[in-house]
């Protein structure tokens, strides 16, 4: 069987128009799917009733923004009902929090003297939520970095001037829209943190005391000592585990989508809990 848990669209950072990636997911063989885009439902509203749709065994998908002691996270809500009000409520509040934090970092940008940088990442982002990349595309466009890679590197990544981390809601608050839609929360890509191991069982403590049902075991391309250590952090922490490419575009050395469920170790996985056809 092939699933992917972990994937962008156009509706926030990548490339492929939502239709477009279902069809990519069909083409690999995917047998179960979801969309999760960054802080929007909207790119999996407008195909979730499609043939598509049915074809790649869709489920509702995001990965919202949120903040932990100082750190910013992601958490995936899978299999949850989209039409909720706790759901509709908490991207509503993270497309707030997006529009005011690039207005943060567009004055940080102008302050330095890199002038328009909202308008430019605007025009970049159109109808998508707007992030980080749409900021690196537009400088790279603009000439004020060579590429999007350098805008991260210099301006916008980890610890940068655009690196803003106020605006986003608690950890326990996303978890719990997530698991009142019924949906069970993931936490994405653990070891992306780059926390301490005390501090990482610290967060997947405080992750399961507010309702978080898994950790992210596999994401994208990673090294396999990375498998095998998240996969033993989840079973000794009771939680289950989810598996996605994170696919946000296609580069060469990129993760392609769909991940065959055989290369994993035995575990308890999302899928087995979940009331869905394979
Ligand atoms: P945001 O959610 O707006 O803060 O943007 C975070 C997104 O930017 C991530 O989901 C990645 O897709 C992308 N990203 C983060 N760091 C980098 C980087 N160093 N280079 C390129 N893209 C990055
Ligand atoms: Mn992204
Ligand atoms: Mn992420
Ligand atoms: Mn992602």
């Amino acid at each position: 069987m092939i699933v992917d848990f972990h994937t962008h669209s156009l509706a926030s950072d990548g490339a492929l128009a939502p239709l477009e990636l279902l069809r990519r997911a069909k083409a690999a063989g995917v047998h179960q799917f979801a969309l999760t885009d960054h802080d929007t439902m909207a790119g999996y509203l407008s195909v979730r009733h499609t043939n598509e749709a049915s074809e790649v065994g869709l489920i509702s998908g995001v990965e919202l923004s949120c903040r932990w002691a100082s750190t910013t996270l992601h958490v995936v809500g899978l299999n949850f009902d989209a039409d909720a009000p706790q759901m509709i409520t908490m991207v509503e509040q993270l497309t707030q929090a997006r529009e005011e934090r690039a207005e943060k970092i567009s004055k940080r940008l102008a302050g330095l003297g890199i002038d328009g940088a909202l308008k430019g990442a605007k025009k970049i982002a159109n109808e998508s939520q707007i992030g980080r990349p749409h900021f690196a595309t537009w400088m790279a466009e603009a000439g004020a970095v060579d590429s999007a890679t350098e805008a991260f590197d210099k301006y916008l990544g980890a610890g940068k001037i655009g690196d803003v981390k106020m605006f986003w809601p608690p950890l326990c608050d996303v978890v719990q829209a997530i698991s009142q839609a019924g949906g069970v929360a993931i936490l994405a890509h653990p070891l992306k943190y780059r926390l301490t191991g005390m501090k990482l069982r610290a967060l997947i403590s405080d992750f399961k005391a507010a309702g978080g049902g898994a950790i992210e075991v596999l994401n994208g391309r990673q090294p396999e000592t990375d498998l095998k250590r998240l996969s033993q952090l989840a079973e000794g922490s009771g939680l289950m585990c989810s598996v996605g490419s994170d696919f946000h575009r296609d580069f060469e050395y990129g993760p392609k989508l769909g991940i065959d469920v055989e290369r994993l170790p035995d575990g308890l996985y999302v899928w087995h809990a979940m009331e869905v056809a394979a």
